[in-house]
């Protein structure tokens, strides 16, 4: 008979972390795939470098992946060693559930067998096309010029003058947010060539904020790809955009592919919907961090989705053995 390990955690960012350091802590035996090398090239946790809003990440140069690292060190040289099996560098290809297991299959085609499984993949940011190629942003975003996250980032703003790439009402909000709170003296939208009908209420706020909308295409970035240090944008037909800094406002990837297969319902924006301690409308199959719907898409949310979703299964594994346990006596 195969062994049917008691939970299996998908993803190594900062919820898979967060679940694998609580389910092992919790002395439930663990078989834990943070992704391959491309799975995490695609994840935010790649992505994020200086974390500023929340104490005690300020030494980080990679905010996410060195302090999980550092824990999961610690759980693979601890003495719950036996209980954790980190399948380094691996990732999940499909998620089935048959009879009340769940056939988890790698990226090396081996199959394993999971009572309870803690979905982490998480989702990525839309990037901007410039001349059809995301490769000219990257050096900005590396360096932080290009943000994504508002309530991450919306603070390296201040005292700037700002460009917002989007071409949704969101967009328009995302400026008008971070102008009501920082008081740019120069807030551009540029479009990337998309016409853009705003509503009307949007449309006096942008007016009254004196917030321009710009639809030509963007042709070129203008800065140092070095020290990501940007100076604006330059658009089709030749007009020049000065900015120091920019946001990206283009929706994102979800990465649920794992959880759909498996029958997971997920709501209009292919977030996965779940109970209030994470669990899927598929028993056993929990979802925890930026996949799961509803939840603040940042790391202590993430931290408390992947706790919520850990524990709930260590109850249910506690409950049933309690159950036999007063069954033979
Ligand atoms: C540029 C940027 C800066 C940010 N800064 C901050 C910040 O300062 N503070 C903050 O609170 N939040 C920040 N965030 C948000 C934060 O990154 C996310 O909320 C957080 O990473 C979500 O954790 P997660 O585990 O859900 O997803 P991720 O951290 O993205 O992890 C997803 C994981 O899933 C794995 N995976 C994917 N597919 C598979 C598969 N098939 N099999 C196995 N594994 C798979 C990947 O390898 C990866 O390890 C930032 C986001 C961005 C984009």
């Amino acid at each position: 008979m195969n062994k049917i390990y008691p939970i299996c955690v998908i993803g190594g960012g900062s919820a898979g972390v967060m679940a694998v350091l609580r389910t092992v802590l919790n002395n439930d035996e663990t078989l834990f795939f943070p992704g391959t090398k491309k799975d995490r090239k695609k994840s935010r946790e790649k992505w994020v470098k200086k974390v500023e809003n929340m104490p005690g990440h300020l030494e980080y140069t990679r905010g996410i992946q060195e302090p999980n690292l550092e824990s999961l060190n610690w759980l693979a040289e601890g003495v719950f060693k036996k209980k954790f099996h980190w399948k380094k560098d691996l990732g999940v290809t499909s998620l089935v559930k048959t009879g009340d297991v769940f056939k988890v299959t790698d990226s090396e085609d081996q199959v394993y067998e999971c009572k309870h499984v803690i979905l982490c993949t998480g989702v990525t940011d839309v990037q901007p096309h410039i001349q059809e190629s995301i490769r000219d942003i990257l050096p900005f975003a590396n360096k932080q010029t290009a943000d994504y996250c508002l309530r991450c980032d919306g603070h390296h703003v201040f005292d700037k003058e700002l460009a917002i790439i989007g071409e949704t009402n969101s967009t328009a909000w995302v400026a008008i947010m971070l102008y009501e709170r920082y008081r740019n003296t120069t807030v551009n939208i540029l479009t990337n060539g998309k016409k853009v009908e705003f509503s009307d209420e949007t449309s006096k706020l942008l007016e009254a904020y004196k917030i321009e909308v710009h639809d030509e295409e963007i042709m070129q970035i203008l800065g140092d790809v070095r020290s990501g240090s940007l100076d604006g944008f330059v658009l089709s037909e030749g007009k020049n955009i000065s900015a120091e800094i920019c946001f990206i406002s283009l929706g994102m990837i979800v990465y649920n592919e794992l959880a759909i297969a498996a029958g997971a319902e997920v709501d209009q924006r292919g977030f996965v919907l779940t109970n209030p301690k994470g669990e899927t409308n598929i028993d056993g199959l929990y979802i925890a961090g930026d996949l799961r719907a509803g939840l603040k898409k940042q790391i202590y949310t993430a931290w408390d989705s992947a706790v919520d979703a850990a524990d709930d299964i260590n109850a249910k594994i506690r409950r049933e053995n309690r159950k036999k346990v007063l069954e033979l006596n």
